[in-house]
């Protein structure tokens, strides 16, 4: 496959020469799995030149690629890509040749094992190459982009012989995942994201109201002992869903929902036939080029969850009845690239009481909104309007002929583990909230900030009375 294929869509995000220069050793993936398998998923994705890890995933030819043996794996979403397997006990020697044929080389360190993190990057100190320190625990996620290792052991020696600590959920790896991968991206390419200086890019704490707003007097153990504390998580296993979008988006939530296994799941796409130029982001699909997208993501997903069951709806939804009936459905997540079928699904969702996932994502960022059934909805929280949505795009059609959108596999992986992450938040009970993504923001903190979670909902006064049969005005 050529170049002007597979990575047409990220062009002038990721270019041929970063690209080319992008070398990444991760190092404590043991600790941390699936943040270290969807990292390596994505940056195969992305066409990241070298990946070296400690970790190689597992073997077993039975089990799907996502959850196999990661030099099958990286072959697997991307033949273009080298993978190496990294000694922890010589990572001087193995690194040091590999870092040097490379401009653009990084090391990701997941803090899980912070003693075992510490322990690697100190045999690197004197490497030149750039640190991102990597926790995706079961109350969040932090991700901080260091100049140097002798920097990031500055703070990961603050936690002193910490235990190791339990890694989060599937979509929570995906979110520190994909914040690692946009900082090796986009890193240092916008004006005021200066590399020299250490940044806290992504901080996600599931147990504070906003979710991102990082005190300035809080330390990194602080920060660290507030992600590890452990949160009672709703599960999808068991469940029914319904997702719009066998997309990028859709794709990735897919992936951090199945990963419970034991899911039900209808994909409603209406979308052609995948392309070589989907393959940068939508990583499902990579074995099914030349066929429609919706039946190639519901095959990958039955593989993926063998105790799941998956079905596929091969159209577009562009009326009530493409969603309809909502009858045992649990979730709706909606993924799809226009308004129109964003404000369609919300009205649906709302009249059924479904709790409704919505996200979207640009050529670097994205946001998602949640709609809970006794909350604000997705019109007021978005202020959407039909005349705006349709004047915008209009719904249905192949998407690519509609949008020539750049996009990168990063911020598909942040958006939908937030968008998974906020959703078990409304299923377990809690209060979820709508965030947003910056993958190429400048400034000095956090990527991620927040938007209008609980707006005045003129609609919410008719929830007493909302029947199956009543349409929402607006
Ligand atoms: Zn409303």
């Amino acid at each position: 496959m050529n170049d002007q294929g597979r990575y047409q869509r990220q062009e002038n995000s990721f270019s041929h020469e970063r690209r080319t220069q992008t070398f990444i050793a991760e190092v404590g993936g043991e600790h941390a799995r699936l943040t270290s398998t969807l990292l390596k998923t994505g940056a195969a994705a992305a066409g990241v030149a070298e990946v070296w890890s400690d970790f190689h995933g597992s073997g077993g030819h039975e089990r799907h690629w996502l959850l196999g043996n990661h030099e099958a794996l990286i072959r697997t979403v991307n033949p273009d890509v080298t993978y190496d397997f990294l000694d922890p006990e010589f990572l001087r020697e193995d690194l040091e040749g590999v870092v040097g044929r490379h401009d653009n080389s990084w090391v990701v360190a997941h803090a899980n094992d912070p003693a075992g993190a510490a322990r690697a990057l100190e045999q690197l100190r004197d490497l030149r190459v750039r640190v991102l320190l990597t926790l995706a625990a079961t109350g969040g996620v932090i991700v901080q982009r260091h100049p140097d290792p002798a920097s990031a052991l500055e703070r990961l020696d603050t936690l002193g012989q910490r235990r190791a600590i339990p890694a989060g959920s599937a979509d929570l790896g995906a979110v520190a995942a994909g914040m690692a991968l946009n900082e090796i991206i986009l890193g240092g390419t916008s004006i005021g994201d200066d590399l020299d200086t250490p940044r806290t890019v992504g901080f996600y704490s599931l147990s504070r109201r906003r979710r991102i707003d990082m005190p300035g007097a809080a330390t990194f153990e602080e920060l660290i002992a507030e992600l590890a504390s452990p949160l009672e998580r709703a599960t999808f296993s068991g469940r029914r869903l319904k997702q719009v979008g066998a997309g990028a988006l859709g794709n990735w939530t897919a992936i951090a929902v199945a990963l419970d296994g034991r899911v039900a799941m209808d994909v409603i796409d209406g979308d052609q036939e995948v392309q070589p130029h989907n393959l940068n982001r939508q990583v499902l699909l990579v074995r099914g080029l030349g066929r429609r997208k919706a039946p190639v993501l519901t095959e990958e997903l039955e593989s993926l969850d063998q105790e799941g069951s998956y079905a596929h709806v091969d159209r577009f939804v562009e009326l009530s009845s493409d969603l309809e009936p909502l009858g045992g459905v649990d979730a709706v997540i909606m993924a799809p690239d226009n308004d129109a079928a964003r404000l369609l699904g919300a009205d649906v969702a709302w009249r059924w009481a479904v709790p409704y996932g919505v996200g979207g994502t640009g050529v670097t960022g994205g946001q998602l909104v949640i709609q809970e059934p006794a909350r604000a909805c997705f019109r007021c929280i978005t202020r959407l309007t039909d005349e705006a949505a349709s004047q915008r795009e209009p719904a249905g059609g192949n998407s690519c002929a509609r949008a020539n959108n750049e996009s990168i596999v990063a911020s598909n992986m942040v958006v939908a583990g937030l968008l998974v992450s906020e959703l078990r938040e409304a299923l377990a009970g809690r209060r979820s909230r709508n965030l947003r993504f910056f993958g190429n923001g400048g400034g000095s903190g956090n990527r991620l900030g927040r938007m209008t979670s609980d707006p005045e909902c003129s609609h919410l006064a008719d929830v007493a009375s909302r029947t199956e049969s009543c349409s929402l005005e607006v």
